[in-house]
């Protein structure tokens, strides 16, 4: 649809310069320049078209943004409610822990009075023995293998009191419950370990889940922001298109009543290539005064011709001349040399050349023209678009990063005629003179660009 639209764009003509160059064909030219407004708007309305598909793609881009972030939010919820189960898990682990320690306290402190109690009783028995008891008692008590066996030999001691047997027998059946409610809870503590690490299982695919969305919530914010940029760049090829057809207007006046106002503005531009040639012939005989003076003696016609070609590049770097007019089709835009050559630059497509030079510099249209543009971009920082139609040709020429602009909108520019100063505006590094020239119509994707080193004046 893009590439339609940009080849289509490349065949508008504006027809300006065949009016300004050839008076009498103005009737001709007028049905072509009307022509040319219909088609102009016919792609216009081609352009709103694709602004209002991406405008559609960028909205359920959004909408599906909305719901993965609904869905995460609902994933958040959940995440939240594991963490509360496996708070409350936790809580009642510790707890249970706790239990186990009161146990553990519990039957200790029974072991030691069964032990106390044995001790009793053994005392007993041996206290019974010496007060002339049998004999046998004794050895009966101390060959005991263990508590119950021992209790069951005390019992046969009739001397040991039936309730002191009773009291030990209760110690061993107290113990023996302890040890079983530990067994209990011990296995209860088993089980809630098995359902925490359930709970923090499914936590852990509930936040995979989570990363899930959150992934496809970047990837469609990626390919909103790629829309997003398709859509600026339509929208600022519609406004150029709008520009074009303004100028097309401004020529079809121009055959009326402008003849007169390109005629003063070749004239201003022929007065101002004057005066600062002037200025500049001022300028290097001042310098050749100075260096004869400097160097009065020696000079031989090597050092001439040094001094001479030297004394261009030394001028005070706050005035700089323009280039003189030449004679070809298009003239120099502004002095300085070329920093950057048109092509592959930084991965990107450098669709123009770079001028660059010191000081305060006037920048001319490279051309009779029409000012199809003249505004502040982000990327071309202050910039002036000319529209020119040279033998039934149509070319655009692009001066951009200027420091300040001197030709508005709709202006009719001569060939030569300052339009600005070089700048550093916009999306650039260093004072210089972004220059393009589209043979056809200026387009986002600028199919339309040739090197401009191949038509002005090297
Ligand atoms: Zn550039």
């Amino acid at each position: 649809m893009k590439k339609n639209i940009i080849a289509v764009n490349a065949t508008i003509m504006i027809g300006l310069g065949s009016i300004l160059a050839a008076p009498s064909a103005f009737a001709e030219s007028i049905s072509d320049l009307e022509q040319k407004k219909a088609s102009i708007q016919e792609k216009r309305s081609g352009v709103e078209a694709d602004i209002s598909t991406t405008s559609e793609k960028i909205n359920n881009l959004q909408n599906k943004q909305l719901t993965a972030e609904e869905q995460i939010a609902a994933i958040d919820a959940k995440i939240a409610e594991s963490a509360k189960k496996i708070d409350a898990k936790n809580a009642e682990i510790t707890q249970t822990k706790e239990e186990i320690e009161v146990l553990k306290a519990e039957i200790i402190v029974l072991q030691e009075r069964i032990a106390k109690r044995n001790d009793v009783l053994k005392e007993r028995a041996l206290s019974f023995q010496e007060s002339g008891g049998d004999l046998n008692y004794v050895e009966v008590l101390f060959g005991s293998s263990s508590f119950s066996d021992l209790i069951d030999r005390v019992g046969a001691v009739a001397a040991i009191a039936e309730a002191d047997r009773e009291i030990l027998k209760q110690h061993e059946l107290d113990k023996k419950e302890l040890e079983e409610k530990q067994k209990a809870v011990e296995t209860k503590l088993a089980s809630l370990e098995v359902a925490k690490a359930q709970l923090l299982q499914i936590q852990n695919q509930q936040k995979q889940q989570k990363e899930q969305k959150a992934a496809l919530v970047k990837k469609l914010k990626k390919q909103t922001k790629k829309e997003e940029e398709n859509k600026m760049g339509l929208e600022e090829e519609k406004a150029n298109l709008a520009a074009q057809e303004t100028a097309i207007k401004s020529a079809i006046d121009l055959e009326k009543n402008r003849l007169a106002e390109l005629e003063a503005a070749r004239k201003k531009a022929a007065a101002e290539a004057k005066k600062r040639a002037e200025q500049e012939a001022a300028a290097q005989a001042a310098q050749a005064a100075q260096a004869k003076k400097q160097a009065p003696s020696h000079s031989n016609s090597s050092s001439n011709s040094s001094s001479s070609s030297s004394s261009s590049s030394q001028a005070p770097a706050s005035v700089s001349a323009a280039p003189a007019v030449s004679s070809g089709t298009f003239t120099r835009p502004s002095a300085g040399y070329v920093s950057s050559q048109m092509g592959e630059r930084w991965n990107k497509q450098h669709a123009g050349i770079d001028i660059a030079a010191s000081g305060t510099v006037p920048v001319v249209a490279a051309a009779d023209g029409v000012v199809s543009r003249s505004y502040t971009s982000s990327s071309y920082g202050n910039v002036i678009f000319v529209t020119h139609n040279i033998s039934g040709q149509t070319w655009t020429t692009v001066y951009a990063h200027l420091s300040s602009r001197q030709a508005s909108t709709g202006a009719v520019v001569a060939k030569g005629q300052q339009i600005g100063i070089m700048g550093n505006t916009g999306h650039s590094y260093g004072q210089h003179l972004h220059f393009e020239l589209h043979k056809g119509t200026w387009n986002y994707s600028k199919s339309n660009a040739v090197n401009p080193l191949s038509y002005i004046p090297n």
